[in-house]
């Protein structure tokens, strides 16, 4: 069966990390974390002492960038510059930056490369804003994830929770609606759905149930090829 591009794109706490390892791992296929692209950048920025308002020099930032996965078991770790910096990119401060830096048409530009690289030859499961628009505009399955805004900010604490960093549950929830209206208002690739992407709601389903749907529907598009 031909090995296919998968996109799962949409808004902050929707579930496309999870959905997106455990689909990659029920498909045999490889994972692309587009997200912690723009935050390895908003980290290196911070850690330089850029501020992430200076586009050209995030741009720099994300041109250089050396960053590598290794997607073991459940988790998918990211290195720069062979430095494990797959729980410091996940802090809300990054997240915003992230959010930031992500808005920057040079920064998008230079990534755009870097992310088809890294998708080459099919066979991946790709999540972030704009997958399915931009990066990989002819994937042969794509999907939109979403759930109502308090789930995610609910699911977003949780997750936290379960790292060991405690969060308000308000803050992140206005957090959580200031990134998606950066994200959805900006100029250049913002989160909108592609026109052949499927909208799939998670705010009342299992994890389970959605990484199923998703996978037949995957599997039958790819053996319509
Ligand atoms: O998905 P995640 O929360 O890790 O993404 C962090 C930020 O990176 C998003 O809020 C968004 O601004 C940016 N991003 C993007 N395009 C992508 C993936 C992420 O602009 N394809």
């Amino acid at each position: 069966m031909k090995q296919v591009v998968v996109t799962i794109d949409g808004p902050a706490g929707a579930g496309k990390s999870s959905v997106a390892k455990q689909l990659a791992r029920r498909l045999g296929y490889r994972l692309l974390d587009t997200g912690a692209i723009y935050r390895a950048v908003a980290l290196t920025t911070q850690r330089a002492g850029t501020a992430w308002t200076d586009g050209e020099r995030c741009a720099q930032v994300a041109r250089d960038l050396d960053i590598r996965f290794d997607f073991v078991g459940d988790k998918n770790h990211v290195f720069l510059a062979g430095e494990d910096v797959s729980a410091a990119i996940r802090t809300p401060e990054v997240s915003q930056g992230a959010s930031q830096v992500s808005a920057h048409p040079p920064v998008r530009s230079a990534l755009l490369e870097l992310q088809r690289r890294l998708g080459t030859g099919g066979g991946v499961v790709v999540e972030g804003r704009d997958t399915g628009t931009i990066v990989f505009p002819n994937a042969e399955a794509k999907f939109f994830l979403t759930a109502k805004d308090e789930e995610r900010a609910r699911r977003r604490v949780a997750e936290l929770a379960a790292s060991g960093t405690t969060v308000d549950f308000a803050v992140t929830l206005s957090e959580i609606r200031e990134r998606d209206q950066r994200d959805a208002s900006r100029d250049v690739a913002p989160m909108v759905p592609a026109s052949d992407a499927v909208i799939v709601d998670s705010s009342t389903q299992t994890l389970e149930e959605v990484v199923e749907s998703l996978a037949t529907s995957v599997l039958q598009r790819a053996a319509s090829l």
